[in-house]
């Protein structure tokens, strides 16, 4: 089977047509079969001796066309033309059996024109945390790029510390990020961004190139999809940390894992990347920093919309996020019908989470546990705050009694959308320590556990607890 090369050839003058430069031994490490499966690409092609061969040699469907695409992003509020994909190539687009297209891109493939001064490389920690991240996202339902697989090398690469280099093939409707619109934009080439626009309408917003103003429907499309995938990380608590807009996918999935967490204890304020000094990607700045992206990116549209129309597609982000979140957070709590005593559970429940610290995800499971005709005591000892949560509690199960869902059928439905298993930044540092030593079969255990996060099994447990004070809140470094 062969590859397509779509953004390759048709707008070939928008990158770099780029090979892979080939690591000291190679070694495939992890592959997603079932990812694989569903995209029809065959299972021969991902084994030790083909895929090196394949990555590394000239002529094959994932160099042929290898392609460097430039972008440019708001990188924490400010305008940087000097991006562009400088570690990563789009090997190729495929089709899947339902008929949707799917880039394969090779993250860590060597220099690029646009890597600037550096190697071209992402560092074997970084990698396994975008792996693990967008496997456990996917699995909670966040829309997010996905994992295909995971190549390791002997290549040192230097970081804070001489790290070895390692590679992986992830996938996504495609690679166009806001910043892509922008570098356009912004440096003048409006014939490359008018080709731009026309293959995104043509290939991933079709339905949108068939309205009466195409642009202004892609536009409301993308704000709709961001706006529902914040909505997301912010329900699960889910911090992703860098938040440019060169890490900001057209199609509104989670993109570009850096130094993310999910939230532990929760705090609101957290924030998981060390180098945001100023907390602009702090966990509840997201939905803002959203709209501020989309924002960035609406400026692009300017040719082909009034101010009025971008008004107008801006306008529906907030909406469309209270809506999403309210629908997450009653269906967490197992509140089906949406009401302002319900909202108001929903926001005294995070009020008493926060004040106490407790921790975010076993607070949630712990809910389903509730039973309206009983009384909880493990629910109110979970809590410094007793009285409160007392008095929380009796509204909470007089809210169950009233909307009358047997008590089991509401348990299972909680268990369904409030995780037992989470990827905690402790747990993918302990992986990652092994894994360095040159053992994965940590990591493979979690990947497991986060592909199944919302069943309960007992050899699991470890993977359920909450972290130990050492592994609390980590703030991640931001080289990779
Ligand atoms: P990222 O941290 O992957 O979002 O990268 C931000 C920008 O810096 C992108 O344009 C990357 O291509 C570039 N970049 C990051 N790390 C490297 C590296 N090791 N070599 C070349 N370019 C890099
Ligand atoms: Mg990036």
């Amino acid at each position: 089977m062969n590859l397509d090369h779509l953004y390759a050839t048709q707008l070939g003058d928008l990158g770099a047509y780029t090979q892979p430069l080939e690591v000291a031994n190679p070694e495939l490490i992890e592959v997603n079969h079932t990812l694989r499966e569903a995209l029809q690409l065959p299972a021969s092609w991902f084994t030790q001796s083909t895929i090196t061969s394949m990555l590394f040699d000239n002529t094959s469907s994932f160099t042929k066309h290898s392609f460097a695409q430039k972008y440019g992003g708001h990188q924490f509020g400010g305008w940087n033309p000097d991006l562009g994909d400088g570690r990563g190539l789009l090997l190729g687009e495929t089709v899947d059996k339902n008929g949707q297209r799917w880039d394969l891109h090779l993250k860590g493939a060597g220099p690029t024109p646009y890597s600037r001064f550096a190697d071209g490389r992402a560092v074997l920690r970084s990698t396994l945390r975008e792996y693990l991240a967008s496997e456990a996202l996917h699995h909670l339902g966040i829309p997010t790029s996905r994992a295909l697989c995971l190549i390791t090398s002997d290549e040192l690469v230097y970081r804070e510390k001489q790290e070895r280099a390692a590679m992986m093939i992830r996938v996504s409707q495609s690679h166009i990020r806001f910043g892509h619109f922008e570098y356009f934009y912004h440096s003048g080439q409006t014939d490359k961004l008018e080709r731009l626009f026309n293959y995104s309408l043509e290939h991933h917003f079709l339905s949108c190139a068939k309205q009466q103003n195409p642009h202004f429907a892609m536009l409301e499309r993308i704000v709709q999809d961001t706006a529902t995938m914040i909505a997301k990380w912010q329900a699960f608590g889910f911090n992703h940390g860098v938040m440019n807009t060169d890490n900001m996918s057209m199609h509104g999935i989670t993109f570009d894992f850096g130094p993310y967490a999910f939230m532990d204890d929760f705090d609101p304020t957290f924030v998981c990347n060390h180098s945001d000094h100023h907390g602009r990607y702090a966990f509840e700045q997201q939905p803002g920093i959203g709209l501020w992206n989309l924002n960035a990116l609406a400026h692009a549209f300017t040719p082909y919309l009034s101010i009025e129309q971008i008004k107008e597609a801006l306008g529906k982000y907030e909406e469309q996020l209270l809506s999403e979140f309210s629908y997450l957070l009653r269906h967490r709590l197992g509140l089906y019908a949406a009401s302002p005593s319900t909202a108001d559970l929903i926001n005294r429940w995070l009020d008493l989470i926060s004040q106490d610290k407790r921790d975010y995800h076993i607070s949630f499971r712990l809910l389903c546990e509730v039973n309206e005709h009983q009384a909880n005591p493990q629910l109110v000892n979970h809590f410094i705050q007793r009285e409160a949560a007392q008095r929380w509690l009796n509204q909470y199960q007089q809210a169950l009694l009233e909307q009358n869902v047997p008590v089991e059928d509401r348990q299972n439905k909680m268990r369904g959308v409030n995780p037992q298993y989470v990827l905690r930044n402790y747990q993918a540092q302990l992986a990652i320590d092994a894994a360095e030593e040159g053992d994965f079969s940590r990591f493979k255990m979690f990947l497991q556990v986060l592909k199944q996060p919302f069943a309960s099994k007992p050899e699991y447990a470890d993977f359920a607890k909450a972290p130990p004070d050492w592994g609390k809140h980590m703030e991640i470094s931001c080289s990779s």
